[in-house]
């Protein structure tokens, strides 16, 4: 059964908020009179979250629960958060209160009333130490350049999605900072965002260190690639092989016609630099070529190669 909206949150070692944000989801949402559901996905807490949980569940019969036995990470939690929620409009906040649930109704009218796919928060007063700041800005803008996506805050815990976004992307590994960026490749483009409160953290600790922006961007690189060239490798690396061998035919051609026509007397071959550059360019456009079609093999092997997204069917049996 389908109902207005699901609120999906997951969580690592937050059995201190937990109440407080439920209540106050409650209460928000009550005041709308939405049809609704709070998904708590714990990832292996090894506190009392999931007591809380579960005692919370028996005083609201909205609230649901996932728990890891062992701790996967944001995206998993995420991921499989999507999976069982059945609200038209799926919305997902962090556990620890940074993000305030006060914003839940007017994310939820931006999706429905406005048409949007997605609806991202930024976090534009942002209420956590400059080491965490000022490197996000960077990271921002970096993120901004290489997907082409315009937001100021791509990796906001709090986040608003059509129903159908959230069944038809894949969130694992670390990449649910690049969720609306997986979400675009998917074909989902009417992406934008909304200035959202954010609060210092009130209780317990943060759980990414500085290594977050290590593997954020080489998240980055994965997902680009895999995006653009993920069904044809090939196009990505035969080119730069092309580039690189070329480059290195041209510079032993050249050392060709100096030794045998111009300047016959000249120094061995095995002693100029272009002979070096020759040699390694070649061997390197070589390699290019055996990434690209062994990239081929394990794409034409995969068993999502004819996956694609469709957005309606005519006339056609299912
Ligand atoms: N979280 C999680 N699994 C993890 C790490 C974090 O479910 O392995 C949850 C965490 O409990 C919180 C949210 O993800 O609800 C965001 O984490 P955190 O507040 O530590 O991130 P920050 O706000 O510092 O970016
Ligand atoms: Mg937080």
């Amino acid at each position: 059964m389908k109902i207005d909206l699901s609120i999906v949150i997951p969580l690592l070692n937050e059995a201190d908020s937990l109440t407080e944000l439920s209540t106050w989801i409650k209460k928000v949402v009550q005041k709308t009179k939405l049809s609704y559901e709070i998904i708590f996905i714990d990832d292996g807490s090894d506190d009392m979250s999931w007591d809380v949980i579960c005692k919370l569940q028996l005083q609201n019969e909205n609230i649901k629960g996932i728990s890891f036995r062992r701790n996967y990470g944001k995206s998993a939690a995420l991921n499989i958060g999507f999976e069982s929620a059945k609200g038209n409009v799926v919305i997902t906040m962090d556990a620890d209160l940074q993000d305030s649930p006060d914003e839940i109704p007017e994310l939820y009218k931006m999706i429905v009333d406005e048409g949007y796919d997605i609806v991202s928060g930024w976090k534009k007063h942002r209420k956590d130490p400059l080491s965490k700041t000022i490197p996000t800005k960077l990271y921002n803008a970096v993120t901004r350049r290489v997907s082409g996506i315009k937001l100021n805050d791509m990796n906001c815990g709090l986040k608003a999605y059509k129903n159908e976004v959230v069944k038809n992307i894949e969130v694992y590994g670390e990449m649910h900072r690049y969720i609306p960026l997986i979400a675009k490749w998917a074909g989902f483009q009417n992406i934008t965002e909304k200035v959202v409160k954010h609060q210092s953290r009130k209780f317990g600790v943060t759980k990414f260190g500085l290594e977050r922006f290590v593997f954020g961007f080489l998240d980055l690189f994965s997902i680009t690639f895999i995006g653009k060239f993920g069904k044809r490798p090939m196009h990505l690396f035969g080119t730069l092989g092309l580039i690189v061998s070329l480059l290195g035919f041209s510079f032993l051609i050249y050392i060709g016609i100096d030794k045998i026509l111009l300047n016959k007397g000249s120094k061995l071959i095995a002693n100029r630099t272009e002979f070096y550059v020759a040699l390694s360019s070649i061997i390197i456009g070589v390699q290019f070529f055996l990434a690209g079609f062994l990239g081929e093999m394990l794409s034409r092997n995969s068993t999502s190669r004819n996956n694609y997204q469709i957005k309606e069917k005519l006339n056609l049996d299912d």
